[in-house]
């Protein structure tokens, strides 16, 4: 460990599994010839477990936001009616993207930290009649998981297409796209699959596959016949992240080897174990209890306590990246990211580290008590 070592906290990027960085510093290959055919293979089957689906996975070279791009651009043409579920950050992203597209979209503002009921979309949708409908479902800002089954129901009964981003609950979180009747699915690599930032994932169902063939929105670099064209002949339109693509083989392979249930277990007690901790610091948890993330906790910061001095504490004291809030929640919250490699032991640091900073801008809490309620909520947790 260098000097320059973080220990990142965030919602993503989350720190790198040691097979993942010695796969990154691996001989650069060719994407033309040789063995990145059967890397896209394997790469691809594993996605297609991630994603629940038996429809090819297409994997771009991109941020997570080229995906949501790709998703809308392919199925859409401008003028089409879209209704836009606004949890936060990147559900407004969304919207901002089918806007600069040309959709005409209808935004279903949720209050922050709350999810959209299926009796509000079934409205949304009855007024706008949706070509289709977008959504997020684990609202990163906020720390909401939305049940994106009970929304794509009402959706479909609306005859709308569905398309839902889970850029950073892939892995850590269930994906059915097929079970629950997603239309397009979107993710990243830098959350929960523990790789570095710069691949996208996007997955179509049959009828979005159909809807291709209307859609008039203009693209290129992210036109997904062309990808889905390439990869029957185990290959990408243009030159791939190649050494990321060794690297997403390297992760697959320690998720599939901890078992998926495993690893969903894994986020459900490390997020029991933060709830837990801040409770017993005395802080509120920002997001609706019904529905909390298990990959990144909101916490609402004390009263006093402007969470971004307590963020550049836990960094500047303890070598520890939490995150602060976004947009309108800046001060007003912070986040703990814990997901992909995340354990136990990093996440009670982490914790100490919080109280700690807690402490020096003036509120008290008890970081002893804390640690332990994080202690026995995880060993209670299943
Ligand atoms: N969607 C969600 C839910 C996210 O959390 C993020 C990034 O944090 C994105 C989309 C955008 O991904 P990227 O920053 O990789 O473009």
């Amino acid at each position: 460990m260098n000097d320059d070592y973080e220990l990142l906290m965030i919602p993503g990027p989350t720190n790198l599994p040691d097979e993942v960085r010695q796969a990154l510093s691996a001989p650069q290959i060719s994407h033309r010839v040789g063995r990145f055919k059967q890397l896209i293979t394997e790469c691809t089957e594993g996605l297609q477990q991630l994603f629940g689906t038996r429809q090819p996975v297409i994997t771009l070279t991109s941020s997570g936001t080229g995906a949501m791009e790709a998703a809308l651009v392919n199925m859409l043409s401008p003028g089409d009616p879209v209704v836009a579920v606004d949890t936060g950050k990147f559900g407004d992203r969304l919207a901002l993207i089918a806007e600069a597209f040309g959709a005409q979209v209808h935004r279903l503002r949720v209050e922050r930290g709350q999810v959209a009921r299926p009796e509000q979309l079934q409205e949304a949708c009855e007024a706008a009649r949706p070509r289709a409908v977008l959504m997020i479902q684990n609202e990163t800002s906020t720390g909401v998981c939305q049940d994106v089954a009970a929304l794509a129901e009402v959706a479909r009964r609306c005859d709308a297409l569905t398309m839902v981003d889970c850029v950073s609950s892939l892995g850590g979180y269930p994906m059915l796209m097929d079970e629950w009747g997603l239309d397009a699915v979107v993710a990243g690599s830098q959350k929960a699959l523990m790789l570095p930032p710069g691949l996208a994932f996007i997955a179509y169902s049959e009828r979005a596959w159909e809807a291709t063939e209307q859609a008039q929105m203009p693209k290129f670099y992210f036109d997904l016949r062309a990808a889905r064209k390439s990869l029957t002949k185990q290959q990408t339109p243009y030159t791939p992240n190649t050494s990321l693509f060794v690297a997403l083989k390297a992760a697959l392979d320690l998720i599939f080897n901890e078992g998926l249930e495993e690893g969903f277990t894994r986020h459900r007690r490390l997020a029991a174990a933060t709830r837990a901790a801040v409770q017993a610091m005395g802080l509120g948890l920002f997001a609706d209890p019904q529905h909390l993330s298990t990959t990144v906790t909101a916490i609402t910061s004390p009263p006093g306590v402007d969470s971004s001095d307590l963020t550049k504490l836990v960094r500047e004291n303890c070598q520890i990246i939490i995150s602060g809030g976004q947009d309108e929640l800046k001060g007003k919250i912070f986040r703990i990211g814990h997901l992909g490699l995340a354990q136990l032991d990093e996440l009670l640091r982490t914790l100490s580290a919080t109280a700690a900073g807690l402490n020096e801008l003036g509120f008290a809490c008890d970081g002893s008590a804390a640690l332990a309620a994080a202690q026995a909520a995880y060993e209670e947790t299943t």
